[in-house]
């Protein structure tokens, strides 16, 4: 007989098999012997009682006959014939690798083009990053093998469920060797030091398939001839004539959107977020939110998520890594660009997230046109139609929270509550950033109405949760890349650009996802339409 049931248990009931087997049998009314297993459909936790954690699980219960191999049903990748279609894929993060995959299922073959190198290689250089503070601007935590995918949280929730299918996403992560728990936590995650494994094995089955995944191939140049790109070009000078390009280079090609600006190709700025890193030892979230002294052996490290309107302008918190560490995501010289990443175990002391305030098109202008008048000592209005003035906004941020750290990739930082009562920090507590961190005046570097906002903010959230609003936090500028300032557009229906009929903007750089999930999602979907217009 099987059975699907709704369970509330404790933490350590959850944790061990045995134990959930007696609480199955007692809510079936069968001896616990008849229970011969079980599969976890859903996970999720519930904190908010004070008295008691609760873990609820929906579970599918074999009494008295073997339970069933949960997965058999494995997703297949043919071999392509010799005269498969070839499709161009440049950049092989989410969106490119899972748009290659599809292809494969479609029959079409993929030739993935990467500036950057493969997930070993790449290794290298962020171990430089860390140690001596080298960008290297073609081999960073954006750029290479898996996109910004690969060295981050990994984690794989998204709230695009209308974009596409999120199960085949997550059983393809499974597939190719993510922990079954991605299947059924209500906040999966895989770990930075898991994810490499599986970017390495679809890249292999890619390649199996009779696809390509090339590296070091930067895109500098397209031939357009007709309303169409009939040849890519890298930088090495090597020419790849294409049906279709699948543009997949995330939020921080700044090359491309400047290749396509000076091209004359429709591009459009698009407003996004940005703000700082907030830090704070894991102890104190964990105390927050699961109301105790020290979190039990059995719940994982707390996480939270908090937003709050200040003066009409949204403030909150984006990719929030409990037990992580808080990455240099520059990916060019001169810059700092904060993120942060965690291994699949969370289990570093610190808690970090990115905090961050909505940045329209209009009070951005402003900010720069004050700022370079007053540089340069004139009257110049910045021109709204300038589809990189948010890119330009971001730039500029980034370049003056270098200024003000302390050379090379050394942030600037400053104590929580110090930021918010416009403090210089004497010192700075501890840290996870591996770079270094030095004490700065933050209205050095971040407009006022940024700085105004996030304070607002972060006083507002330590009202939510009782024991944030610290000095034993820090926050780091600048948490700059939380989504892509540029838009390239295409058509809602035929997802084609609206001047180049064979070009498929696609993904977060292309302003259509925010995150691992749902840029795969779109990687799919635009592999799709993609074999649709060839005949497939
Ligand atoms: C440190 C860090 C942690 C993160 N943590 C999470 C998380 O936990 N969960 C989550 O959902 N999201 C997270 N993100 C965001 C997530 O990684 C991105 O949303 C996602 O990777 C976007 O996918 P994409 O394929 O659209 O672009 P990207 O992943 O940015 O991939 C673009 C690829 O294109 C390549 N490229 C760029 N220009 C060219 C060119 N000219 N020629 C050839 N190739 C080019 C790049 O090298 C890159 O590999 C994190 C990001 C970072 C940096």
């Amino acid at each position: 007989m099987q059975k699907q049931i709704q369970l509330r248990v404790k933490p350590e009931e959850a944790a061990n098999a045995s134990l959930l087997i007696l609480v199955i049998a007692q809510a079936l009314g069968e001896t616990p012997e008849s229970i011969s297993g079980y599969h976890v459909l859903k996970q999720s936790i519930d904190a908010r009682s004070r008295q008691q954690i609760w873990i609820n699980l929906s579970l599918f219960v074999f009494i008295n006959e073997s339970p069933s191999n949960r997965y058999n049903e494995e997703i297949i990748f043919p071999t392509l014939p010799v005269n498969a279609k070839e499709v161009i894929i440049i950049g092989a993060g989410p969106a490119g690798l899972f748009a290659a995959l599809e292809c494969i299922q479609l029959g079409i073959r993929p030739i993935v083009l990467e500036r950057g190198k493969d997930v070993r290689s790449r290794r290298r250089d962020l171990a430089k990053l860390n140690k001596e503070g080298i960008v290297n601007p073609e081999s960073n935590y954006c750029f290479g093998e898996g996109g910004a995918g690969t060295y981050s949280d990994g984690k794989l929730y998204t709230r695009s469920n209308k974009r596409g299918s999120i199960n085949k996403i997550l059983r393809l992560f499974y597939q190719f060797g993510a922990d079954e728990r991605i299947l059924y936590e209500a906040h999966p995650h895989i770990g930075t030091n898991k994810l490499p494994h599986i970017i390495t094995a679809m890249r292999n089955q890619i390649e199996q398939s009779g696809g390509k995944v090339l590296f070091e191939k930067k895109l500098v140049d397209l031939v357009i001839e007709k309303g169409r790109i009939k040849e890519v070009i890298t930088a090495d000078g090597d020419r790849f004539p294409t049906l279709a390009v699948l543009l997949a280079t995330g939020h921080s090609a700044r090359d491309i959107f400047s290749l396509f600006y000076e091209k004359g190709i429709l591009i459009e700025a698009k407003p996004f977020a940005l703000g700082v890193r907030v830090e704070h030892p894991q102890s104190i979230v964990d105390a927050i939110q699961y109301h105790c002294a020290v979190r039990g052996p059995h719940l994982p490290p707390a996480s939270y998520s908090l937003v709050e309107q200040v003066n009409d302008r949204g403030v909150f918190s984006f990719c929030m890594c409990p037990g992580g560490i808080i990455a240099p995501a520059a990916t060019a010289p001169g810059e700092i660009v904060v993120n942060g990443w965690s291994p699949s175990k969370r289990d570093n002391a610190f808690a970090n997230s990115g905090m961050v305030v909505q940045i329209d098109l209009e009070t951005a202008a402003e900010y720069l046109t004050k700022s370079r008048n007053n540089k340069n000592n004139n009257n110049s209005i910045i021109n709204l139609n300038n589809p990189l003035l948010l890119l330009d906004f971001q730039k500029v941020l980034e370049q003056k929270s270098f200024e003000f750290g302390g050379g090379k990739q050394i942030a600037p930082a400053s104590r929580l509550v110090d930021f918010c009562t416009h403090k210089i920090s004497k010192e700075l507590p501890d840290a996870s950033y591996l770079p270094g961190l030095q004490s700065a005046d933050m209205s050095n570097i971040l407009p006022d109405f940024v700085r105004n906002t996030l304070q607002e903010g972060f006083k507002a959230f330590g009202k939510k949760m009782k024991g944030y609003y610290t000095n034993d936090a820090i926050v780091v500028a600048t948490e700059s890349r939380t989504s892509s300032p540029v838009r390239i557009p295409r058509d809602p229906e035929s997802y084609q650009h609206p001047q180049l009929s064979n070009l498929y903007p696609c993904g977060e750089g292309a302003g259509y996802a925010g995150g691992i999930v749902s840029a795969a999602m779109d990687g799919q979907k635009l592999a799709q339409v993609i074999a649709n217009q060839l005949g497939y």
